[in-house]
């Protein structure tokens, strides 16, 4: 039995799987964890159905359907500490960017548009149907700890649960993307919004000094930017930064036009017009956030009305 051991229970909702996979990419850390852990209910490795009692919980997912409404209220009930994990639960994560079709819109397509499922059937009865909206975890129930990444990087998972384990507030800095990025910012010459098709971004410099939209400036490090110093610019995965949150006039696509404006030669107006066009990218992970979908963005606003009223069908 677990002895003196921390019990865990880890459930997915509205996901990928790649949050659970990412707890096992944990690597040679796993084994520290599992000293101090014994895990429970948990998809990837456990077949319990029913929820044990536990001292932390980890919820992944957003919220979309009654199934993963009842899977959030009984890990609640079950776990003294629940730590909402990714990106999805945190923010509703790429899912929210479903806010910009209407439901049927989305079956239709999983069901008989998507080249791998076609099938002459949308199933209205043996599965849990889709909620009008997508909603992160701490809309439904009580969050301890967010420990958003798409999935969250090791480092930052570790660190999560070994806080919890010790009884100790998380180390983790609320620093963006950009300070772990050794991209060098310039003033550069761009007049023009670029993409990687019709231009090949120099690795030593910023991509905003060159004309490409990075999204890094906005978007809190919990990742240690793999992506910008590995060639890719950053499209905002682990969710915006404190910042961009809590400002409330300030958001993703003003930090960047702002920040891209000073370094290059691209007006301002060009780069949020740009994104706002863009925005069901440039907001793919955080649209579903009240936090996000409440700045003054004209898409996302009337997206999130059109679905609540039932009018994008
Ligand atoms: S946060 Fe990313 S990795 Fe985690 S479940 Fe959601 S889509 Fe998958
Ligand atoms: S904006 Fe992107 S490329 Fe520029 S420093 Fe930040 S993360 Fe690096
Ligand atoms: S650099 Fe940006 S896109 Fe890449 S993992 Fe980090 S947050 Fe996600």
């Amino acid at each position: 039995m677990s002895g003196e051991k921390i019990r865990l229970n880890t459930d997915w909702l509205c996901d990928c799987g790649g949050c659970h996979v990412a707890i096992v990419d944990l690597h040679e850390k796993i084994l520290n964890v599992l000293e101090s852990v014994v895990i429970q209910h948990c998809p990837v490795l456990t077949d319990i159905k029913d929820y044990p009692e536990a001292d932390i919980g980890i919820v992944t997912g957003s919220i979309r359907t009654e199934h993963d409404r009842h899977a959030a209220e009984e890990m609640r009930a079950k776990c003294k500490t629940i730590i909402a994990f990714g990106t999805c639960a945190v923010y509703g994560g790429l899912h929210g960017a479903g806010l910009a079709h209407s439901r049927e819109e989305i079956m239709d397509h999983v069901y008989r548009q998507s080249p791998t499922t076609i099938t002459d059937t949308i199933p209205d009865t043996e599965v849990s149907q889709l909620a009008k909206l997508v909603t992160p975890v701490d809309e439904v129930i009580d969050v301890d700890l967010y420990l958003p990444g798409c999935p969250p990087h090791p480092h930052f998972i570790f660190e999560g649960l070994a806080s919890l384990i010790e009884r100790r507030p998380p180390r983790a800095t609320q620093d963006s993307v950009c300070g772990r990025c050794s991209r060098q910012m310039i003033k550069g010459d761009a007049t023009e919004i670029k993409n990687t098709y019709n231009h090949v971004p120099d690795e030593r410099f910023c991509f905003l000094s060159q004309g490409h939209i990075c999204l890094g400036s906005a978007t809190l490090d919990r990742c240690l930017a793999p992506c910008p110093n590995h060639g890719v610019a950053c499209t905002g995965c682990a969710g915006p930064t404190m910042q961009i949150l809590t400002e409330p006039y300030l958001d993703i696509r003003t930090e960047v036009a702002e920040r891209m404006s000073r370094l290059s030669a691209i007006a301002p107006e060009t780069i949020l017009a740009y994104m706002e066009r863009t925005a069901k990218t440039q907001y793919a992970y955080a649209m579903a956030t009240k936090m996000i979908g409440s700045k003054p963005t004209f898409l996302i606003k009337k997206w999130i009305a059109d679905v609540e009223a039932g009018t994008n069908v």
